[in-house]
């Protein structure tokens, strides 16, 4: 725990789900989760690439086929894209490993189609992690992705004054959680971003979309 405003984990031993990314490069990953939005995900990629910075966006599947469009624009500008369930729903974590294996496929196959490529991985809604889930997603080959660093956005907000202290606190290789979903305050929110990666950048750091290539350790072969 470093503040209130951010939250770092270092819990990859215990699941062995992604959370950082090793790198020598100071190259971090903002992520953005319960997309696509209509209204704030157009002006999110906008922002991103006046910065001409890359980002990830953990996208929900019934979301997608809401805004099928707002996902080609992510597509189209270049970033990574992975699934974040279904529907958001926690109750499938608590279901037989059937139901919540074809809960996720059902999201995978939807965006495998439309993207003509598999998503990067998956990450679960409220970063929920269960045994059941972990094995789940060994079986299928899909890569768990979560983060390091947290803001909690879509309870407290993020702005301004957040996204610079953000950026004084990175670290090569961080995983950042934002929402494009669910936005508090759009206005606030993506001025925040704009502060997080100008400062980042005159630090030194590159924001990046996470690499295709990302994989599970104990999924690889
Ligand atoms: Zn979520």
């Amino acid at each position: 725990m470093t503040s209130k405003s951010g939250w770092r984990s270092n819990m990859n031993s215990i699941w062995s789900t992604i959370r950082t990314v090793a790198t020598s490069e100071k190259v971090v990953y903002l992520t953005f989760d319960d997309g696509p939005d209509p209204v704030v995900t157009p002006l999110l990629l906008q922002i991103l690439e006046s910065l001409q910075c890359k980002a990830s966006f953990f996208v929900v599947a019934d979301q997608v086929q809401k805004n099928p469009e707002i996902l080609q624009l992510v597509r189209k500008g270049g970033h990574a894209i992975g699934t974040h369930s279904w529907d958001h729903s926690y109750r499938n974590f608590f279901r037989a490993d059937k139901v919540l294996r074809n809960w996720i496929c059902r999201a995978h196959d939807d965006l495998t189609l439309r993207l003509n490529e598999s998503p990067i991985g998956f990450r679960s809604p409220a970063g929920v992690i269960t045994p059941p889930l972990r094995r789940v997603l060994r079986g299928l080959r899909i890569p768990l992705i979560h983060w390091n660093t947290r803001f909690f956005d879509t309870t407290f907000g993020f702005n301004e004054r957040k996204g610079k202290k953000a950026a004084s606190r990175l670290r090569a290789g961080d995983i950042l959680l934002l929402h494009d979903g669910n936005c508090r305050d759009h206005e606030k929110f993506l001025a925040g971003v704009q502060s997080l990666v100008t400062e980042g950048q005159a630090l030194g750091f590159r924001f990046d979309a996470l690499p295709k290539t990302i994989r599970h350790p104990s999924t690889d072969l």
